[in-house]
This record gives structure tokens, sequence and C-alpha cells, in this order.
């Protein structure tokens, strides 16, 4: 596998007694939208603080292309830009003006200052003055500032935070464009699981202080079935045959007709069994899949207990 973009070795934190990071690894690939989740006070901001430069670890390292971001900073952030709580601009000057500002300091391409407030909605406020904007206007400005002159990699604290639906879906499309046709590397945390799932390549999960599950979304999510769909000739005869043979698998009406059953692969086999030996063979068996809000709630919570 091709040397990481991000690379973060034994992170460790204290804030006097507490412990906020203790000890986290983990690879970003060049390429990648990866997801940073995990429950309050599990110690993301931490982390982003920590690669924004904000804050020491207490030990630890994490690296940019190889680059020290703490030893070697120079270098290492040329590429990195991030967006980490309210972001500051000029209050006087318009969004127009803030941007293009930023634009000359990241060399960006003639153009981008329009293209990028176009595509996070700002073009009308755009000769606006800032100290005038929502903070969801300014929480827009500032992943365009993020994004302008195409850093490697663009670390985002909880990014579609105080964002309308709409704003949240532009969002979401100009970091999947920019990965596509600039080759930009996000990570982002995030409590929105859904958006992340759709989002995300890949995850990791931090729950106090320690990362409890990291890798591709749809291998983390493969084989974890919960359960099956049923298409039966007659659902309510179905049905009452469960109720009988397979209590434990919590047999259920589901919309459209559909007998829901609670279960893994393991209960396929008798399942099937069951419905045969009652003169009743389902049409269709459809494996529930596992969300990554279920995942989720399974990783932390079973931490906790
Ligand atoms: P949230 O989802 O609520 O934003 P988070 O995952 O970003 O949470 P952090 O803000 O990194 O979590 O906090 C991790 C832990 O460190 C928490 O226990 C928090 O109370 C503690 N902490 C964070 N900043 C400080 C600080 N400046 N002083 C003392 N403790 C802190």
């Amino acid at each position: 596998m091709a040397e990481p973009l991000l690379e973060i070795r034994d992170l460790t934190k204290h804030y006097g007694a507490v412990r906020a990071l203790k000890g986290i690894n983990l690879q970003v690939q060049a390429g990648t939208i990866y997801g940073f989740i995990g429950p309050n006070g599990a110690g993301k901001t931490t982390t982003i603080r920590i690669l924004a430069g904000l804050i020491r670890p207490t030990r630890g390292h994490s690296y940019l292309d190889g680059h020290d971001l703490a030893t070697d900073r120079i270098p290492a952030a040329e590429g990195l830009r991030t967006l980490v709580e309210v972001p500051q601009f000029y209050p006087g000057l318009s969004g127009h003006e803030n941007l293009s500002v930023f634009g000359r300091l990241a060399r960006a391409e003639r153009g981008e200052v329009d293209e990028l407030l176009e595509a996070v909605g700002l073009t009308e406020a755009a000769k606006r003055a800032v100290g005038g904007y929502s903070l969801g206007m300014r929480q827009r400005l500032g992943i365009a500032q993020a994004l302008i002159g195409n850093p490697r990699l663009v670390v985002l604290d909880e990014p579609m935070n105080g964002l309308d639906p709409s704003a949240i879906h532009l969002v979401r499309e100009i970091i999947q464009t920019r990965r596509r046709e600039h080759g930009v590397t996000f990570f982002l945390s995030s409590h929105l699981l859904h958006d992340v799932e759709s989002l995300c390549d890949e995850v990791g999960i931090i729950h106090r202080g320690e990362i409890v599950a990291e890798g591709k979304i749809d291998e983390l999510l493969s084989g974890s079935i919960s359960g099956f769909r049923l298409q039966c000739q007659d659902s309510a005869a179905a049905l009452a045959v469960l109720e009988e043979k397979l209590a434990n698998a919590k047999p259920h009406a589901g919309e459209g007709g559909h007998v829901i059953v609670t279960g893994d692969e393991s209960l396929l086999a008798e399942l099937n069994r069951v419905l045969l030996d009652a003169g009743q063979p389902p049409h269709s068996v459809i494996p529930i899949r596992e969300t990554l809000e279920r995942y989720f709630i399974e990783m932390t919570e079973g931490v906790m207990g």
C-alpha cells in the first residue's frame, strides 16, 4: 500500500487529569474522504486542534506526507488546511473580498473565487460585508476558504454544523467534486452519521480517547446483517408460522406486506426450513444490512458497558 498522506502515531493529550487522547493511531491515504466520528467528548476536536497546530500533544506525532506537523511544520503544513470552530474573517470586507485575500495567499487559479462562492451558495451574498453574514453563511465561506488553492489535505471539524439541509447538500457536493476533480483528501469530523455514510469512504470511530474501529465503511458493515425482509405468497400465514416456530427472531409485519425477522446469517437455514415445512416458501429474502449508525452505537456503547 502507498505511504499514507496523513499518519497519526500514538497521539496522546492530557488536560491536567483529563486523558482526552490515549495514544491514537490512524492513517489516511491520499484521495480518501475520511470520517472521524465519536460521541461527545470522545477526543475529535482535540485531535483536529493538534493537526491545526492550535495545541501541542502530550506525546505522539502526526505526519503529512512524512513531515512531522509539530517539528517540521512549515513544509508539512503547506498542503494542509483546517477549519476548526467558527472561522474568522475581515468583517468590513465582502465575502468575495475575503475569499480573494485568501486566494492570493494560496495562489488560487483565476476564477476560483467565483467558482467556490457559487459552489457554497454565496454568489448572491458575495458583495455584502461578512460582518452581516449569518452563522451558516460564515460556515459556508469558511469551507470555501479551506478549499481555495486546492490544498492536498483539508481537515474540517463538524463542517455541517449550523447548516440548513440545502447547504449540507451543497457542501457534500463540493467535497465530492474537489476530491474527484482535484484529488483533494478530506478528514472530517461529524455527528451526522447518515451524511458520513453517504460521503466518506473510510471512518475512524473514537471513544473516550481511543480508536475503537477503523476501516472502509463497506468492509466494516459487510457481513453485518441485522435481519431479513421476506416476501411471501400469504404474509399473514407466514407471519403466524414464524411467530409460533421462530419467536426469538421477533417476526413482525413490515411495510408493503413484508415480514421482518431479526437475526444474522445463521438464522437463514432455519428460517427457510420452517417456512417450507409450513408450505409458505418465501418469494424473496432480502438481507437488512447494518447501518453506520447502528454500528457506531454498538462500538461505542459496547465499550462503555
Ligand atoms: P464533541 O463531539 O462534544 O465536540 P469531541 O469528541 O470533540 O466532543 P473533545 O472536545 O476533543 O471531544 O474533548 C475530549 C475530552 O477532553 C473531553 O473530556 C473534554 O471535556 C476534554 N477537554 C477538551 N478541551 C479541554 C480543555 N481545554 N481543558 C480541559 N479538558 C478539555
